[in-house]
């Protein structure tokens, strides 16, 4: 083989397909999503349309303002999952789906990439923001993950705001849980890089509608649901829980990324196709220390959004954007 010829497929192999955000290296970036599932044309009135995409526009803005003025990543992602878990569009905090006995049970986990501190709470019925007990685990305990009325005990006792149980349901909610939807996916998720370099990601959920009282899913458990690695990336999923825990879907990324080298959307895409093969359904976002953005799934669609340093969100819902 002469020496172009060599050059030109050293290049070929070396050259990796490229999403169309985040080609530039950004000094900051931040990536939602709103849940994996049927989210189709045909299943969203262009009322519902305008809603989400507004929800999710004010969420980005308000994640981009933290970073440009300096903010941390985990201040970015605790921030703007707050603000999906107060809005009844979404499955975590107000607006999460009934378990099958009619209660609210919500899961939530959050992640600094730059120490490998993470904190979690599981099963919680009165905390009104998840994603800040899970931060309170983190800082204030030398636990990963509280569950039940221990993590609801502990939340009240870190000054967080405590809610009546009933404060989660929503009418929307109800008919859905009369109806015996299963599967109602809409979990909320957050992965951010700052302006020094640091990577954090974290997920909130109600879980899966009509669940067993007592299931927990794979958003409160590290490695599964939510991951954050400064050496690779930071990842949130949605989707069918047990199928997230049992192919350790957020690390098996950063794995991908840290032992075989992969960049992040191929990791993303072989996770995802790895999901496919064991039969099940969801999505995940993930964003690597230069801001590359990889955003897949194996649903319909899934609700998702990112924002660069140039402060154009972008909004995505459907497989053909
Ligand atoms: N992953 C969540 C769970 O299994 C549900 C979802 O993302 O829709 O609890």
């Amino acid at each position: 083989m002469n020496r172009t010829l060599l050059c030109l497929f050293a290049s070929l192999c070396l050259a990796t397909p490229q999403h169309s955000w985040g080609k530039t290296p950004q000094k900051f970036a931040l990536v939602i999503h709103g849940g994996a599932g049927s989210v189709t044309r045909e299943n969203m009135s262009p009322e519902k349309e305008v809603l989400y995409r507004t929800t999710m526009e004010d969420v980005l803005q308000i994640g981009y303002a933290i970073l440009k003025n300096g903010g941390t990543s985990m201040d970015a992602v605790e921030s703007t999952i707050r603000i999906m878990e107060d809005s009844p569009l979404f499955n975590a905090g107000k607006g999460a789906v009934f378990t099958s006995v009619g209660t609210n049970e919500l899961d939530a986990s959050i992640m600094d990439g730059s120490t490998l501190q993470a904190g979690a709470v599981a099963g919680v019925k009165t905390v009104k923001n998840p994603i800040s007990a899970a931060r309170k685990v983190m800082e204030e305990t030398w636990h990963v993950l509280l569950a039940g009325q221990g993590a609801d005990h502990f939340a009240k006792e870190a000054g967080l705001e405590i809610v009546d149980p009933n404060y989660f349901s929503t009418k929307q909610r109800r008919q859905e849980q009369s109806e015996k939807v299963k599967e109602k996916h809409g979990t909320v998720g957050c992965v951010a890089l700052d302006t020094y370099g640091n990577l954090a990601a974290g997920t909130s959920t109600g879980g899966l509608s009509n669940k067993r009282w007592g299931r927990i899913g794979d958003s409160p458990i590290i490695g599964a649901g939510t991951y954050a690695n400064n050496k690779t990336c930071a990842v949130s999923c949605t989707g069918e829980g047990e199928y997230f825990i049992r192919g350790n879907i957020a690390y098996d990324v950063s794995a991908l990324m840290e032992y075989r080298r992969m960049p992040v959307n191929r990791a993303v895409q072989k996770v995802i196709d790895k999901l496919t093969d064991h039969g099940g359904t969801g999505g995940l976002i993930a964003l690597d220390h230069r801001g590359q953005i990889a955003m897949s799934f194996n649903t319909p669609g899934m609700y998702r959004g990112y924002i660069l340093e140039n402060g154009n969100p972008e909004i995505l819902f459907f497989t053909e954007e």
